[in-house]
């Protein structure tokens, strides 16, 4: 049995929340047997009897968000940062999310940066954190913005930064077929949204800058 079958929702937006009426697994495998009769294939060849149940696993783990509290992630917090008054930042973190209008994957990277107000926290919790909001259905602007947020809530810095870049596979694999399009999205708390310099200093410390 995995976390999925047990768990109740955790999330703290208005996330559709898994827990409202969740299906059971087999009804779930079942879905996917439909998609696969759908596009004319046969579900009973032998390549493809075990797939609904694969890709029912898969989903646990793609969209594995829904199951992680971020407030909660960033919950245990340090204090003695003896006077670091600097940017912290986390540069290039990899991560895959799907577009919620296709479901289709969204791969990027995010550049994460927050300026202490005397609280840091871990800096893997803040790459858990782009997880736990990444592997969700999502779209870009809202992902961006929720990192940023949660961030801002947990520590109350005096800025926080986030910036994603990323390839949507709903445009390069269908649709208008472009390929090698990024999709920048940023979201600027604080100082570095009232502030050019440190605005300035973040694009620069992530190679944006000029
Ligand atoms: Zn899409």
């Amino acid at each position: 049995m995995s976390p999925y079958d047990t768990a109740v929702a955790k999330t703290q937006d208005t996330e559709p929340a898994i827990a409202r009426r969740k299906p059971t697994r087999e009804q779930a495998e079942r879905a996917v047997r439909t998609l696969i009769e759908w596009i004319g294939e046969d579900p009973e060849r032998e390549g493809l009897t075990d797939t609904p149940a694969r890709v029912v696993r898969s989903y646990e783990e793609l969209f594995g968000g829904y199951l992680h509290d971020p407030a909660e992630l960033l919950a245990r917090t340090f204090e003695e940062v003896a006077s670091y008054d600097e940017i912290v930042l986390l540069k290039g973190v990899r991560f895959e999310s799907f577009c919620e209008h296709h479901m289709l994957p969204i791969v990027g990277v995010a550049h994460v940066a927050y300026f202490p107000r005397g609280r840091v926290v871990g800096i893997s919790k803040l790459a858990r954190v782009i997880d736990a909001y990444a592997k969700r259905m999502q779209i870009q602007e809202r992902l961006t913005a929720q990192i940023a947020e949660s961030i801002q809530s947990a520590l109350d810095p005096i800025g926080v930064a986030v910036m994603i870049e990323s390839e949507h596979q709903c445009m390069s694999a269908r649709g208008v077929h472009k390929q090698g399009v990024s999709m920048v999205t940023t979201r600027m708390l604080g100082c570095f949204k009232d502030d050019p310099e440190r605005r300035r200093e973040f694009l620069q410390l992530i190679g944006q800058g000029g």
